[in-house]
C-alpha cells in the first residue's frame, strides 16, 4: 500500500496516479490530550488499520495526484536518525575531497555510529529546500528512508525488518563545513521526505533497490541499496542497541557517491525503485 498525507491533514491511498481519500481512518485513533504521545500514532496503529484503510479506499472517488498537495508522509516522528558514510564509494569520495571533509577525520560508520537530525528540518518534497547559507557549499544526498512501525529496543538484525512500517525517499541535505553533522544537516527544510510511505509488505527486501538523483536533468547519484555498508536491518539493530525506536521514527540509511552542490533555482529529482519519485525545488 502507498499511503500519503495530503492537503489539509488528509490521509490517502495512492494507486496509479490517483489518490483515494481514507481520512475517516483517523477517527479510529481516539483522542489524545496533553502531554501528547511523542510517537506517530497513525503509524503505530497502521497494522491494525490496514484492512479498514483498504475498505475506505474502495469506497472513495479517485482524485488525480496532480490535484493534491502531498505532505510529509510521517506527521510526528519522534526522531530522525541518519547513517553517515554508509556506501563505500561515498566514504572514499568524502576522504579524498577536502570540500567534503573540512579536515574532519572521516571514520567508517562502524566507528562513527549514527547521528540525529532535528525533526524541525523535515519538509515534504513539494515544499522545497531553502538554502540557508548560500555562500557555503550545500549538497544533495539521496537516501532510502525506513520508517519504524513498532517499538524496537535492542532488536537483532535478523528480526529488524519486523519493526519497519514502510519506506520512502529522503534527501539528507547538508551544508558542508567543520561543524558537527547534526548541526549542518538540521537546517530548516534540509530533511526532505516523500512522496508517500510504501508499506513494508510491498518491499520484502530493502536491499536491491535502484536509486538515482538528478539536478536539472543531469544524473549525479545512482546506485543500488545492495551497496549499503550496513544494511537496513543492521542499521536498526545498531540504532536500537543505543536507544529505543518508536513508531514513526525515521531512519535515513545513507547516501552513495556523487554528492554535489545545489543552489537556488535548481530542481532535484530523486527516484527509488518500488517507491516512486520526488521533485524538489531549491530556493
Ligand atoms: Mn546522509
Amino acid at each position: 500500500m502507498q499511503l500519503c498525507r495530503y492537503d489539509d491533514n488528509k490521509i490517502g491511498v495512492v494507486r496509479d496516479s490517483f489518490v483515494y481519500d481514507v481520512s475517516a481512518v483517523l477517527n479510529e485513533l481516539g483522542s489524545s490530550s496533553y502531554p501528547f504521545p511523542t510517537c506517530d500514532i497513525l503509524i503505530k496503529e497502521l497494522d491494525r488499520l490496514k484492512v479498514q484503510i483498504e475498505a475506505l479506499a474502495k469506497q472513495s472517488e479517485p482524485m488525480p495526484l496532480s490535484q493534491v498537495r502531498l505532505q510529509v508522509p510521517v506527521a510526528n516522528p519522534g526522531k530522525l536518525i541518519a547513517a553517515p558514510v554508509n556506501y563505500l564509494k561515498h566514504l572514499e569520495e568524502a576522504r579524498s575531497d577536502a570540500t567534503l571533509h573540512y579536515q574532519n577525520k572521516i571514520e567508517e560508520i562502524q566507528r562513527v555510529g549514527l547521528f540525529l537530525k532535528a525533526t524541525s528540518s523535515m519538509v515534504a518534497a513539494a515544499q522545497g529546500v531553502t538554502i540557508r547559507f548560500p555562500d557555503r557549499r550545500n549538497d544533495h544526498e539521496i537516501e532510502l528512508v525506513a520508517v519504524i512501525g513498532k517499538t524496537a529496543d535492542r532488536v537483532t538484525a535478523e528480526r529488524a525488518l519486523d519493526y519497519v512500517a514502510g519506506y520512502c525517499i529522503g534527501l539528507d541535505m547538508t551544508v558542508r563545513g567543520p561543524e558537527e553533522r547534526s548541526l549542518r544537516k538540521s537546517i530548516d527544510s534540509y530533511s526532505v521526505l516523500g512522496p508517500w510511505l510504501v508499506t513494508s509488505d510491498e518491499i520484502a527486501d530493502p536491499s536491491g533497490l535502484e536509486l538515482s538523483l538528478s539536478v536539472n536533468g543531469q544524473i549525479r547519484q545512482q546506485t543500488n541499496t545492495r551497496n549499503l555498508v550496513l544494511s537496513v536491518q543492521e542499521l536498526i539493530a545498531f540504532a536500537s542497541s543505543y536507544y529505543t525506536l518508536y513508531p514513526g521514527d525515521v531512519l535515513f540509511t545513507g547516501t552513495p557517491e556523487g554528492v554535489g552542490p545545489v543552489q537556488a533555482g535548481d530542481v532535484i529529482r530523486a527516484k527509488i525503485d518500488k517507491i516512486g519519485e520526488i521533485e524538489v525545488a531549491v530556493r
